[in-house]
């Protein structure tokens, strides 16, 4: 979808439409459901948290929304307090939670995205497990997930992709991923419309990621085109599903 017709539809309903879309199709929401947002502060579960609340009268099913946001020893780039006003604002129950992620390390270990992210999932999980949500959504889109696809095929020679619905054998908890049929563009665009806060993230560890030389490969090679990408998303759809975390 180009920049000139999401202004026309409107970003945010653009996003919305297809959040509802994935939901239906996916079976993401079910009636009753406790769900727990992973609020990392970025546009991405911020715009997911707003079209949460947004789509409950299209969706006519009742839910219940809370957002828990980890803090840690070494990464600061999260306005908390602008994220918690946001969300209160929004109806949404804010809780912050600080894990000393560096201070885990072992005498020799190194940090890096992959422990930080192993972390931040189990306290998630151990979090919602804890205060009885049945659901734990996450802020990943479709460009996160063509892009751990092809990060998964490179690093680790594995055929495998992000799941929007991931169960748990030793966790009573589904996560999802309600935000897979949006790109980021459409997230940016209903971000800039809706003025949700868009805090990057400055973490020293993830600025020369993997994951940023994916994306400016994939970037070349589909020649950002929405079509492409959302060809490669459905071919993925038949991929094994990867249960690891990812940053
Ligand atoms: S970029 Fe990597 S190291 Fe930094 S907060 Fe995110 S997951 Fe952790």
């Amino acid at each position: 979808m180009s920049n000139r017709c999401l202004r026309r539809t409107g970003a945010g309903q653009v996003v919305q439409k297809l959040l509802i879309k994935a939901i239906l199709e996916r079976n993401l929401i079910r009636e009753g459901d406790r769900i727990l947002i992973a609020a990392s502060g970025g546009k991405d579960s911020t715009v997911l948290a707003w079209a949460l609340q947004q789509v409950r009268p299209a969706l006519k099913t009742d839910y219940e929304l809370a957002a828990l946001h980890i803090s840690s020893d070494f990464c600061a780039c999260c306005k908390k307090s602008v994220l918690s006003q946001k969300l209160e604002a929004w109806g949404i129950p804010f809780t912050d939670l600080f894990v000393p992620i560096m201070g885990r390390l072992k005498p020799g270990e190194k940090m890096n995205c992959y422990w930080c992210s192993t972390q931040r999932r189990t306290e998630l999980l151990r979090y919602a497990v804890a205060h009885k949500f049945n659901q734990i959504a996450l802020g990943h889109h479709l460009d996160d997930i063509i892009e751990t696809f092809f990060m998964n095929m490179t690093a680790k020679g594995e055929l495998s992709a992000m799941s929007m619905v991931l169960s748990y054998r030793k966790y009573p908890v589904r996560l999802i991923r309600p935000l897979g049929y949006v790109e980021e563009q459409q997230i940016v665009a209903c971000a800039q419309e809706q003025d949700i806060l868009h805090a990057a993230c400055t973490c020293p560890y993830g600025m020369h990621s993997q994951r940023r030389d994916i994306r400016n490969r994939i970037a070349r090679f589909t020649d950002n085109s929405s079509a492409v990408k959302r060809r490669i998303f459905t071919a993925l759809s038949a991929l094994p599903v990867q249960g690891e975390p990812r940053a």
